[in-house]
């Protein structure tokens, strides 16, 4: 449809010949002939009805043609008056063919068919006054006329029904204006708010652009400053000079935090341009609780806070494993970040009404009433009035409550100040069937989730890098093969991998990858290669070869990682901080 033809306001009669109106109206006239043929020779009854049916049935095929509606609207309404007036033309006719001189029941029923015609026109034609008002006059006026002139003489009822017809064409017109001017009203009011929700469609789509694209492009500098970080810190350890160990733990610490806001600001963009979409399946949830409490087992002991599951085995969601996994997540970082040494954290699953409750509670310093929305909103900390970034962006709440609506769920609060917080998740329940319980895949949680930036106070002394990089690491390959086409990243990932005593061969194109068939035990390949072509089809080739394979990406895409999953590659998504990495390498 162009812009032009969706901002003209369409004729009433655009939508009024339905197949229906034209049976209705048949039936009417079949109902007319029955009356009139006892008084009226039949045979002349129904030629004069013949003729108005092909008439109507003309024009309704006419109007409904594609071909038809597809023209300029005043050429339409040309046609529709043409029509309209012919029609009403005829039926006025009424008072010479169908008209028997005292005989009042026919004369009754002659006056009830047009004033009948007379409402349909005036109900159908609303907006068109004058089309209106001519269609009125040739169907009332002759038979009216004939009336008052006959009537004076014969019956002052058909003189009274003369001009209740002529004021009912008047009153008809009037009431045409008035609905006139109020569908006029309602039109320009929908294509408002037509013209609004377009431009906010074209905004979020040009948003949604904009980020696929920077996401890219941001999450590679950022990828490279965590590989590099690796062999900085072992140099740092290696001159013993404290400063230098300092200065690579503050880095580390901005490279995390910059890390974090970049990941949760660009899901938050990318969830609200409509771009992420929920992958909706039968997701037991008992294991996936099992293996969050197992990753948060370490943080929770730190804070000396104890988790307890209560959930029971065979409960089913519709859900997306990962999409479910970082809510959960989030919930039981705040839980114990907000929980006093020695208490617990209870994680229970609850049978709703059409789904499940999965509740986190804690006995922490609790939310105070007035802040309950709130902490759902984008950058709210109720107790970090410094914005320290380190304890956290104040955007974990906002991402897990659009990722539980994605689900069809919600996250809703209970709490009291200083008597802790119950955050609920609301989630759909799984039809669950055999073979979902038998070949369905269980999440892959062995990546961790992504942790909030925890305030870390490092004491003099202590010994600041990671205890991953303080050692040469025990790696069972030797020989890596890089595919990547960013500089930075791989001059980045080459250093690193050389750091931790492995041989690096570094290429950049899918046919520079395929070439030597016999360097490397492993094959670490950027999703994204130059020409079009797909990381994921050169790591199967590789991987054919004898390779063990890497896939890594700079995008968070739900087809990449189904596919990856299908063909059994491992993918990590940029940025990958050199523990990881390193973690990684040693499982595969
Ligand atoms: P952040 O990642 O900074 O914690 P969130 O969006 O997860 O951000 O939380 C926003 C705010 O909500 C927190 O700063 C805190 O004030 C409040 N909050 C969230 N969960 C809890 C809880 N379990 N107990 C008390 N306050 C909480």
């Amino acid at each position: 449809m162009t812009a032009a033809a969706a901002s003209e306001r369409p004729d009433p009669e655009d939508s009024a010949h339905t197949a229906l109106s034209l049976w209705a109206l048949r039936a009417c006239e079949l109902l007319c002939v029955l009356m009139f043929s006892t008084a009226i020779p039949w045979q002349q009854v129904c030629a004069w009805f013949a003729v108005i049916a092909a008439v109507s049935v003309l024009r309704w095929w006419h109007v409904n043609q594609p071909s038809f509606k597809a023209r300029p609207k005043r050429h339409r309404q040309r046609v529709y008056r043409i029509y309209m007036w012919v029609l009403m033309t005829y039926v006025g006719s009424a008072c010479w063919f169908l008209y028997v001189p005292g005989n009042l029941p026919i004369q009754a029923v002659l006056m009830s068919y047009l004033l009948g015609n007379a409402t349909l026109v005036a109900v159908r034609l609303t907006g068109d006054v004058m089309r209106t008002t001519i269609a009125l006059v040739l169907a009332v006026l002759p038979t009216s006329i004939r009336f008052m002139a006959e009537g004076a003489q014969h019956s002052s009822l058909l003189f009274m029904m003369g001009v209740g017809g002529l004021l009912m064409t008047l009153t008809m017109v009037f009431l045409s204006r008035a609905q006139e001017s109020n569908v006029k009203h309602q039109y320009e009011q929908r294509r408002r708010a037509e013209a609004a929700a377009n431009a906010l469609a074209a905004m979020g789509l040009s948003k949604s652009r904009f980020f696929a694209a920077v996401s890219h492009d941001l999450r590679q500098p950022v990828h490279a400053i965590g590989l590099y970080l690796g062999p900085l810190s072992r140099m740092a350890q290696a001159t013993q000079d404290r400063q230098a160990q300092r200065a690579v733990e503050g880095i580390r610490q901005s490279w995390r935090a910059l890390d974090d806001l970049l990941s949760q600001v660009l899901d938050l963009t990318r969830m609200d341009s409509g771009v992420v979409q929920a992958d909706l399946r039968a997701t037991e949830i008992a294991p996936l609780v099992a293996s969050l409490v197992t990753q948060h087992s370490a943080v929770a002991e730190a804070a000396g806070v104890r988790i307890v599951a209560l959930v029971r085995p065979g409960a089913f969601a519709l859900a997306d494993a990962l999409m479910l996994q970082r809510v959960l997540s989030n919930l039981l970082d705040n839980a114990i970040k907000f929980s006093p040494p020695g208490a617990t954290v209870a994680v229970a699953l609850r049978r709703a009404s059409l789904g499940w409750r999965l509740q986190v509670r804690d006995a922490g310093m609790g939310i105070a009433p007035g802040a309950q929305q709130r902490i759902f909103e984008e950058f709210v900390q109720e107790d970090n009035d410094a914005r320290d970034r380190r304890r956290g962006l104040g955007l974990g709440l906002a991402i897990a409550r659009r990722f539980a609506l994605l689900m069809n769920g919600d996250i809703t609060v209970r709490s009291a100040p200083g008597r802790g917080s119950t955050m609920t998740v609301t989630l759909p329940r799984a039809p669950v069937t055999v073979d979902v319980l038998l070949d369905r895949p269980g999440p892959d949680v062995s990546e961790p989730p992504r942790q909030p930036v925890h305030y870390v106070e490092s004491a003099p002394g202590e010994l600041l890098a990671h205890p991953d990089e303080a050692t040469q690491p025990v790696l069972a390959m030797r020989e890596v093969l890089l595919v990547e086409d960013d500089s930075l990243v791989a001059a980045a990932t080459r250093q690193l991998l050389r750091s931790w005593g492995l041989q690096v061969r570094h290429v950049e194109t899918a046919a520079d990858a395929l070439q030597d068939t016999r360097f490397g035990d492993i094959a670490i390949c950027d999703a994204r290669l130059p020409h079009g072509a797909s990381g994921l089809d050169v790591a199967l080739a590789l991987r054919r070869q004898g390779k063990k394979v890497l896939l890594i990406s700079g995008e968070t895409n739900a087809a990449l990682r189904d596919a990856a999953q299908a063909h059994g590659v491992r993918l990590l998504t940029k940025p990958v901080s050199a523990p990881t990495l390193l973690a990684v390498l040693q499982k595969l």
